[in-house]
């Protein structure tokens, strides 16, 4: 490990590890000689490495509250002029075109899709590390979902096992950027290219994900985020869809106004202008107002965010049976919705995870496994779609059997990962000081030299 540390943590690293005399530092800091039991883990009575709490999320800054309130008095709250600055803000940011702001992720993600004209029998490729909202629009299609696997140190949808899965019924492919980490887009976008293939980014916990500079969100024909309170661009609610396609933007923004003209004003109730099946699915103007007071602060927190996460990487990647989530050749920023590492029982003397993870909260350090072991394609919505007369009519009896279907979406990648994985949520935590930081490598480091204590504890 690297020896960059402050003198705060050096006291509580040498006492941690033993450099040093114990007596002589005692002597000089109050804080021994009061009984601090630092280098004692917290599971079993000693001190916390890290006490002094973390910064929550979402925040909320009260110098944005005029400008809220003035929304509101001016009584203008359905979609107006800042959800069109909103929108041309973000995709600006992004570096596309075109977004359409829309209610949420799930939404976005679902009107991307249904206007690329995903029909019944068409084939979408997926990331399996994810939830059901992720693809509840290929289902709303009668689409069928086909996963192919992570790469379980990336956490990312693996390129080769897409290629794998391409059928001529292949329509489209959709990788999700789990945790906020890019997934190869580079080489997804070489593959669509070859099979003719869209391609729909899940950004929902990627805000300012980035490859060689350019933002997730910005390769495929549609980037989906989300701006839902845990995400890092909060706002309660609220979605986005990103395109560099004009037509495109333009069917989206009919459908997300009833199907309207897109000449025809948000509020203007003109049927006759309907020129394709719509939904309502606007973004109102005081979610696009916060919106506008979040954004301003994005760019400073990701930077933090990835000096932070970079920082903590360099850290722990020495420590053994802890494995930092790798990011691809080239990711210049990641969001750090989630801050993911791999843990190896079998270095932590078969510390359990649970039992870690147990340690990891004593230490002040929240943490916890990620998604369930539950596979999304063994999940009950997608065998209840199976049984509807629509996919009845349009697929074999064979397709819809779900044992086999199961077993042939089957991803041993995702399985190792469940198993493995621990998520520090970072959202709030990164935006904390290289203190805080080392804190978190002093508890690991902790756990590490006293996991068979623990263990037997
Ligand atoms: C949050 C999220 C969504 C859905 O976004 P909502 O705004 O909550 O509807 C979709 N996919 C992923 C990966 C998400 O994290």
């Amino acid at each position: 490990m690297k020896t960059n540390w402050t003198r705060r943590n050096f006291i509580k690293a040498s006492s941690a590890t033993a450099i040093g005399s114990v007596a002589a530092l005692a002597a000089n800091h109050s804080i021994f000689a009061l009984g601090d039991n630092v280098s004692e883990p917290a599971i079993l009575g000693g001190s916390p490495a890290h006490s002094s709490g973390w910064q929550n999320w979402p925040q909320w800054d009260a110098a944005d509250d005029p400008f809220i309130a003035d929304v509101m008095h001016k009584l203008v709250w359905s979609r107006s002029k800042l959800v069109t600055q909103f929108e041309e803000e973000w995709a600006q940011m992004i570096g596309t075109n075109h977004c359409l702001a829309v209610v949420n992720g799930t939404n976005a993600l679902s009107a991307a899709l249904m206007q690329l004209d995903i029909n019944p029998t068409d084939e979408v490729i997926i990331a399996p590390y994810t939830f059901s909202a992720s693809l509840l629009g290929v289902l709303y299609q009668k689409a069928m979902p086909i996963f192919a696997d992570i790469d379980p140190l990336t956490y990312q949808i693996n390129p080769e096992a897409i290629r794998a899965k391409i059928t001529p019924r292949t329509k489209a492919i959709l990788p999700v950027h789990i945790c906020g980490f890019p997934s190869d887009m580079e080489n997804i976008m070489k593959i669509a290219k070859e099979h003719n293939l869209f391609v729909v980014e899940d950004c929902c916990q990627a805000h300012l994900a980035s490859i060689h500079g350019k933002k997730v969100g910005s390769f495929g024909n549609a980037g989906c985020f989300s701006f839902q309170t845990s995400k890092v661009l909060p706002i309660g609610e609220g979605g986005g869809i990103t395109t560099d396609d004009a037509d495109y933007k333009n069917r989206l923004y009919s459908y997300h106004n009833y199907g309207y003209d897109p000449k025809v004003a948000p509020g203007a109730y003109n049927s006759i202008a309907a020129f394709l099946v719509g939904n309502k699915i606007r973004m109102a103007e005081y979610q696009a107002a916060i919106g506008l007071c979040q954004l301003k602060k994005l760019e400073t927190q990701n930077r933090l965010r990835n000096e932070n996460g970079d920082y903590l990487t360099s850290q722990i990647k020495d420590i053994p049976g802890i494995t930092p989530v790798k990011k691809y050749d080239g990711v210049d920023s990641v969001s750090y919705y989630m801050y993911p590492f791999i843990y190896d029982e079998n270095e932590f003397k078969g510390l359990p995870r649970e039992k870690f993870l147990q340690a990891l909260q004593a230490e002040g350090i929240p943490a916890s496994a990620g998604y369930p072991n539950c596979p999304i394609y063994t999940q009950e919505f997608i065998h209840e779609a199976f049984k509807s007369d629509v996919y009845q009519k349009f697929y074999s009896p064979e397709e819809l059997d779900f044992n086999v279907y199961k077993e042939k979406n089957h991803c041993p990648g995702l399985i190792q990962t469940f198993e493995t994985s621990i998520w520090i949520n970072s959202s709030g935590m990164f935006l904390g000081s290289k203190d805080d930081m080392s804190d978190i490598v002093l508890a690991l480091d902790k756990i590490h030299k006293n996991a068979e204590k623990i263990k037997n504890a």
